[in-house]
């Protein structure tokens, strides 16, 4: 990779991971707004109501009933991230993969560990398994108690698109670091936040991400949370158990 190769490319997101992991699950953006930074990308909504995934600029919500719904504009996030998916690099893939296999043929295509990556892959599942958060009341509790005893949900035979950010060990605590990844099938019938699958067929593409745009939430809520813990082992919970 020659730096003349690369074209810069912004990803933005909204608030921290380490703040949302902390119980800041309210801010002031709207879907409206966070649309106009990518029409591709990842995220939750306000009180944790439900995975957010966009896909060609539609913001879908899943809800852990198993609901697929597109909310109003009006809607907003404490937690995003958001680019304009353009695909500087794309592979087939042929299973049966599974996760592993699959994180493995990534991390071998990618050109370089240091920059961040958008990641689509559009295909056959023999199945997948995915979490989703549940709408929280105040007073708000840190998120790995109200992420405790969640359920997996896992759908079977179906074509469907896994959308996530590939995002560096020195991210952490903004972002979560390693593989943070929604999937949403193709009749919008089923989704979450991905926990395990089987590929069976698909295509696999990553937008190499240059640029980085955090906004901070101005609320009284982002003001006076603690954020001078380290999260890091929290979060890798949270996200990855
Ligand atoms: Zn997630």
């Amino acid at each position: 990779m020659t730096a003349h190769a690369v074209t810069r490319h912004e990803i933005f997101q909204t608030s921290l991971i380490s703040a949302l992991a902390q119980g800041v699950y309210e801010d002031e953006m709207t879907l409206a707004e966070l649309l106009g930074h990518g029409s591709f990308g990842i995220g939750t909504f306000n009180g944790l109501d439900g995975e957010m995934i966009i896909l060609g600029g539609v913001c879908y919500r899943l809800r852990g009933d198993g609901s697929v719904s597109v909310p109003e504009l009006t809607e907003r996030t404490p937690y995003a991230v958001v680019t304009n998916f353009v695909p500087s690099l794309s592979r087939s893939l042929t299973g049966p993969m599974t996760r592993e296999e699959f994180s493995r043929a990534i991390d071998a295509f990618v050109p370089s560990s240091n920059y961040m990556y958008a990641l689509r892959v559009t295909g056959r599942f023999a199945w997948a398994s995915a979490r989703t958060v549940t709408k929280q009341d105040r007073p708000y509790r840190p998120m790995i108690e109200a992420t405790d005893g969640e359920e997996i949900a896992r759908h079977e035979d179906f074509s469907g698109t896994i959308a996530g950010f590939r995002t560096p060990l020195y991210e952490s605590g903004i972002s979560v670091a390693g593989c943070h990844a929604h999937i949403v099938d193709d009749d919008r019938t089923w989704g979450g936040h991905l926990v395990d699958f089987v590929l069976e067929e698909g295509e696999a593409e990553l937008c190499l991400g240059t640029d980085f745009h955090m906004r901070l939430p101005l609320t009284e809520e982002f003001r006076t949370a603690d954020l001078s813990e380290d999260m890091t082992e929290e979060i890798r919970r949270v996200e990855h158990h």
